[in-house]
């Protein structure tokens, strides 16, 4: 029986590539995103995958999205991903308070909106697998990125808790906390900054989006069932 996947924010970048690697491995995908009407077109063209609007901050909105999503795939979501990301950085001393909680909503309370909704029916199956995306720099802070970094922890205590909870029923939920990867936001940096990036990089390079990709489909399988609550940083080694 195919597995049914859900990736928020799963038309591009690192989302993207989760979703194609998804489906690459016989799973039924969705992806979720915002608005970039022309990106979701393309991606639906090129991937076969379907795609569905909705903005993950908003709790009647995930509700009323994942359920088209379960109408039109014929089954409940097995593996959920919490994609969906976005930054607003300055100084906190600089940061506009919508900038603050935009940035919380879209990136933490999207995460309990989606898993608040999907949980029960995965109690139910007595099967899920819930893998949220943070950072590195939800793990070790960010100058100019106070909101985003504790949004970014926050998807850490609040997956070991929903791990706990969770355990007896079959349902793992895991964290990938990416390093610098190489998408658009980062193609973007100036060359000089990317070399001084680089630098402390134990590996010496960006990561690629299907190094991400490969952390989640590991942590999909139906065979990865003993891994719960971790925590797995795909960051070139930043820690060493
Ligand atoms: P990206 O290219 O900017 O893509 C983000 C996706 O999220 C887009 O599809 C976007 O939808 C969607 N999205 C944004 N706000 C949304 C909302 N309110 N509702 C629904 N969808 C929404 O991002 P990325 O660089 O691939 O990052 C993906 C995730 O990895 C994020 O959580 C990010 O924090 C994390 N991450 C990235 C890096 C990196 O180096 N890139 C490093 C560490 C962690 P639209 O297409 O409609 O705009």
């Amino acid at each position: 029986m195919k597995r049914i996947a859900l990736v928020t924010g799963g038309i591009k970048g690192i989302g993207g590539g989760i979703s194609r690697a998804l489906k690459k491995s016989d799973y039924i995908v969705a992806a979720n995103y915002q608005k970039d009407e022309e990106a979701a077109k393309r991606f639906r063209k090129e991937t076969g995958i379907p795609v569905f609007s909705w903005d993950v901050s908003d709790y009647d909105s995930c509700k009323s999205g994942i359920k088209k999503v379960c109408d039109s795939l014929g089954g409940s979501i097995d593996v959920l991903v919490n994609n969906a990301g976005i930054t607003r950085d300055s100084m906190l001393h600089k940061m506009k308070l919508e900038d603050w909680e935009k940035v919380i909503a879209v990136d933490l309370n999207s995460v309990f909106n989606m898993c608040h909704l999907i949980i029960g029916n995965m109690r139910e199956k007595k099967f899920g697998r819930i893998i949220n995306i943070s950072s590195v720099n939800g793990i070790k802070g960010q100058v100019g990125q106070t909101n985003y970094s504790a949004a970014k922890a926050g998807i850490i205590g609040f997956s070991k808790a929903l791990a706990l909870e969770s355990a007896s029923k079959g349902i793992t939920v895991n964290v990938i906390a990416p390093g610098y990867i190489s998408t658009d936001m980062t193609d973007a940096i100036d060359e000089k900054i990317k070399e001084s990036i680089k630098a402390n990089i134990p590996l010496g390079r960006f990561g690629q989006i299907e190094e991400v990709a490969h952390s989640v489909l590991f942590l999909a399988e139906d065979k990865s069932s003993f891994i719960t609550g971790a925590v797995i940083s795909v960051n070139g080694g930043q820690y060493l």
